[in-house]
């Protein structure tokens, strides 16, 4: 069994219905959740004028193998009606594989540790939230958070309602 997060980002549509689709069908799938963080607001990165992201974090477990759970993800973005026309630009909804257990996996489908986690306020904080002393690239999510400029990333309801 492995223990996962997972990022999700939404700025499209009804967002809210949309991330909370998300343990539903993970759930159904066979996936279970252990946690889910709060729900933040974000600005958009990568310059594309764009609405705020709604964004969380999961931590779930299971016993897929990694692109086995790549492809779910996947399958929940389509049938989300997430459309990919424009890199940075606007998505429905978006699931990324933050951490898969202790694993290192580098390949032209999947890169975990993500790469950008260390980087992304909005990924940080919801991490922290869940788990501050994991320990990534040599530091815990915490230390990582702390060390990162503002940017602009706003916790706007506990994880119990969203
Ligand atoms: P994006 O449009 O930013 O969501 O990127 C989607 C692409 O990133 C997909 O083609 C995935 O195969 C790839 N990818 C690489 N690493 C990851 C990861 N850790 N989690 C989710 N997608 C990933």
């Amino acid at each position: 069994m492995s223990r996962v997060y997972l990022g999700l980002g939404s700025n499209l549509g009804d967002s809210r219905a949309l991330l909370r689709l998300v343990p539903q069908q993970l759930t159904a799938a066979g996936v279970e959740i252990i946690a889910a963080s709060s729900l933040y607001r974000s600005e958009p990165w990568g310059g594309v004028p764009q609405p705020p992201f709604l964004n969380a974090v999961l931590a779930v477990e299971t016993e897929m193998p990694p692109h086995t759970l790549l492809d779910l993800c996947q399958g929940i973005e389509l049938a989300a009606g997430r459309e990919r026309k424009v890199h940075w630009g606007a998505r429905t909804l978006d699931i990324d594989i933050l951490l898969f257990g202790e694993e290192q996996i580098d390949d032209e489908r999947l890169q975990v540790p993500h790469p950008y986690l260390t980087q992304r306020e909005f990924v940080l904080a919801p991490l922290a939230e869940l788990s501050p002393q994991l320990s990534v690239k040599g530091k815990t999510v915490a230390t990582w958070l702390s060390e990162l400029p503002p940017q602009g990333v706003q916790r706007i309801e506990n994880s119990k309602t969203w």
